[in-house]
């Protein structure tokens, strides 16, 4: 059996926040599990350096909460950690914290500024069987992964299992790309990781979340939820349910389901009922480009859809400021900056993995299909 909790939380407010925490401890029996010598560590989502408002990172308040029933039961020990998008410099992370509001809880726990990461390897693993994961992670006793609920350009959403992709430092994130560049391997291998960090248990906050362009460009979503599982796949194809979106097309649920990580039929929602809060979903919504070629077409038609149909990124040269994030960030090597503006110089090559998009402080990366339906 897969208890999923769900609370009803409306807005950022510290009070309902933390009862909502308290009571996914009960219902999930959490208190059991900590002991006070232990090092705790929470994984939230900081993909880049974003204002809460912009709704791309865990809010603030939720972590606050979460902090605060951990010291209540004794912890001493509590780590924030995450690796965003770009170096993993401690320079970068100062100002992710400064951004995403996360300076305001030094005060209650230890924001990770250490940069070094080592090989942790899983045999069980069914496309890779070791990862280098930061070491704030690679060390602690218990890990609490706390996700935003959004959409992705990629995978589709964002939710628990995804979250843990920050587990991984820096750089090597688009070495993942590039080594997995087809969605369904990209999605054994946020499997084969999730396998190997193990959280003990995820939250998602969807209090607000990201529809559109997730999971940066993306516009917020009222949804007034807080879960939390220790079941991750049962708790994202919750979520997904949440989005509108069907678990069929989560890659990263389908393949769970597949290796017999998740049953749909064990999952059981303790608390508040789940609505569909229909998300826009993202202008890649992936077989989407394959949508309006007819079935029988699609094997004769397979490559010119894939050349001319296939979502790729588009750099907006006007507000482009030649940061150079994106080129940084390109698995592929694809990307030059010249005159202070980037351009993509070889879109044959492009995997449309999004890498460039998650990472431009300035919205200048856009989706578009070659051809439009
Ligand atoms: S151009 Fe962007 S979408 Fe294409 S491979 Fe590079 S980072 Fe990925
Ligand atoms: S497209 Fe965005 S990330 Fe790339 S150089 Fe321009 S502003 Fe920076």
């Amino acid at each position: 059996m897969s208890i999923v909790s769900v609370i009803k939380v409306d807005k950022y407010d510290t009070a309902l926040l933390e009862r909502a925490v308290d009571e996914h401890f009960d219902r999930l029996g959490l208190a059991c599990d900590i002991k006070p010598d232990m090092k705790v560590l929470i994984k939230p989502n900081l993909l880049s350096a974003r204002k809460p408002e912009c709704v791309a990172t865990t809010h603030p308040e939720v972590i606050l909460a979460i902090i605060k029933k951990l010291k209540s039961l004794g912890v001493e020990s509590v780590t924030v950690a995450d690796s965003p998008g770009g170096p993993y410099l401690a320079a970068n992370l100062s100002s992710v914290y400064s951004a995403c509001g996360y300076k305001a809880l030094e005060k209650y726990a230890t924001l990770n500024y250490s940069t070094g990461s080592g090989k942790v390897r899983n045999e069980n693993g069914k496309v890779i069987k070791e990862f280098d994961i930061i070491d704030p992670i690679r060390e602690a006793d218990y890990i609490i992964n706390v996700a935003k609920l959004k959409t992705h350009s990629l995978t589709g959403m964002s939710g628990g299992i995804k979250n843990m992709f920050g587990a991984i430092p820096g750089l090597v994130k688009p070495e993942m790309h590039y080594r997995f560049p087809g969605i369904g391997d990209f999605s054994e291998m946020l499997i084969d990781l999730f396998e190997t960090v193990r959280p003990n248990v995820t939250f998602i906050d969807a209090v607000v979340g990201m529809e559109g362009e997730g999971p940066n460009m993306g516009t917020p979503k009222n949804c007034g939820y807080f879960l939390a599982s220790r079941d991750v796949y049962a708790q994202d194809a919750v979520a997904a349910g949440i989005i509108g979106i069907p678990t069929e097309k989560v890659e990263m649920i389908k393949c769970a389901e597949e290796r017999g990580l998740f049953e749909p039929a064990d999952t059981v929602l303790v608390g508040d009922s789940i609505e569909c809060k229909d998300f826009l979903l993202p202008e890649t919504d992936d077989d989407s480009y394959l949508s309006g070629v007819p079935s029988f077409m699609r094997g004769t038609l397979g490559f010119f859809a894939k050349r001319f149909l296939k979502p790729v990124p588009n750099v907006k040269k006007g507000s482009c400021v030649g940061c150079g994030k994106c080129a940084e960030s390109c698995p592929q090597h694809i990307i030059e900056i010249k005159s202070r503006k980037a351009r993509i110089i070889k879109k044959s090559n492009c995997i449309s993995c999004f890498c460039c998009q998650e990472m431009c402080p300035a919205h200048s990366i856009t989706v578009k299909r070659r051809l439009k339906r």
